[in-house]
């Protein structure tokens, strides 16, 4: 069977290959069975090499299901009873992230900082935190494409002797981490974000040391506790409960294919993607939503035109049914659109899209003055 190739503009999923999608495709296998043992140790000891993390002090815990469910297993599993988190918030992820805790009723508090711009370390006030355990940060805001500084983060962290958790979700093997030089606790990544495969399998990456000392943290959830899958593994080499057999294949090939391009290659090629979109846009006369300076450069996000005719429905369906897919902000309040370039994307492809959108504004007769 052949598959039609689209291109997937949105934040995740990724755009796969015709090749990767093969991949899926295996013998029927038991995943108590050692080969598959060694398809989940291969895919762990790859995701610690994409941020540099040593199996000796790192592991990486997977879980099945999609990105929310290692924020909710970071923040269910890893503050004790009567701890509070400081949960620092500037978009849609963080927002998210507050929930969670408010489902679980934890103690939380939230620092909000603007939206539209990288969070401003100033808003915090230390000597008033004194009944914090935990940091929690957002990355990337994917919802704006707003770059956190998770650097600064990690030294506030330290000073404090918070624990650190960080959602890099949409980050993770799309920019550059090293995360010893970090020195985050804990980080995430999904298997349909920036590794570029399918969605099914989630990550907790994060220190072994941390992880053993929560074993007798109260536990929130009796699927979803990092704890006791890192154990479960780790007393015998399984996950816990059926993990998504196809999904791990196909997330080890995409890992093995980051490889082969080469980590910085790849992140020059999501840069010069959003470079190309960011040009083209700006020679049809469309304005960036966020300013440049707190930009992730891995997503990027247009206001929308001042132009009658301008309808991002409209607009939306005539690229999606030739093969296209953009995607709104993340409340139509705000009234701008997004584009990011996950997975198997490139420049013939972002070159074809505006050819595409070129034609839209033409049909539709959008003119921006
Ligand atoms: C995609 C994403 C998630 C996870 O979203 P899911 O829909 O559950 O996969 C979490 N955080 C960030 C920053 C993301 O971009």
């Amino acid at each position: 069977m052949k598959t039609k190739r689209k291109i997937l503009l949105n934040p995740g999923p990724a755009t796969t290959s015709f090749e990767l999608k093969q991949s899926l495709v295996i013998n029927d296998i038991c995943p108590r069975e050692d080969e598959f043992v060694d398809v989940i140790n291969r895919l762990n000891l790859g995701l610690l090499k994409i941020v540099d993390a040593g199996p000796e002090e790192y592991v990486c815990v997977p879980f099945a299901g999609s990105g929310t469910l290692v924020m909710d297993v970071c923040i269910n599993s890893l503050i004790p009873e009567g701890k509070q988190i400081l949960i620092l918030s500037n978009g849609s992820y963080s927002d998210r992230a507050v929930e969670i805790c408010k489902y679980y009723q934890m103690d939380f508090i939230e620092i909000k900082s603007d939206h539209k711009k990288s969070y401003d370390f100033d808003l915090i006030d230390e000597h008033e935190l004194n009944k914090v355990f935990a940091v929690y940060m957002t990355h990337h805001e994917t919802g704006t494409g707003v770059l956190n500084d998770v650097y600064r983060l990690s030294k506030i962290a330290k000073k404090n002797g918070w624990v650190s958790i960080v959602d890099t979700i949409s980050t993770y093997a799309m920019l550059p981490i090293n995360l010893p030089k970090l020195g985050i606790d804990f980080i995430m990544t999904s298997s349909q974000k920036g590794i570029g495969a399918f969605a099914g399998l989630s990550f907790v990456i994060g220190k072994t040391a941390a992880i053993e000392k929560s074993k007798d943290y109260f536990k929130r959830s009796y699927y979803n506790n990092l704890y006791r899958q890192f154990n479960y593994f780790k007393e015998t080499n399984q996950m816990h409960f059926t993990p998504p057999v196809q999904i791990a294949y196909a997330s080890l090939r995409a890992v093995e294919n980051i490889f082969i391009e080469g980590l910085s290659n790849k992140f020059k090629r999501h840069f010069e993607l959003i470079q190309e979109i960011r040009i083209n846009f700006k020679n049809l006369g469309f304005k960036e939503y966020i300013q440049e300076e707190f930009q992730s450069n891995i997503l990027i996000s247009i206001a929308y035109p001042d132009s009658s005719n301008w309808d991002f429905i409209k607009v939306h369906d005539y690229c999606y049914e030739r093969g296209f897919t953009i995607y709104p902000g993340k409340n139509e309040k705000e009234r701008y659109f997004r584009l990011s370039v996950f997975g198997d994307i490139h420049i013939k492809d972002i070159r074809q899209f505006f050819k595409t959108f070129r034609k839209a504004m033409d049909f539709y007769d959008i003119k921006i003055h």
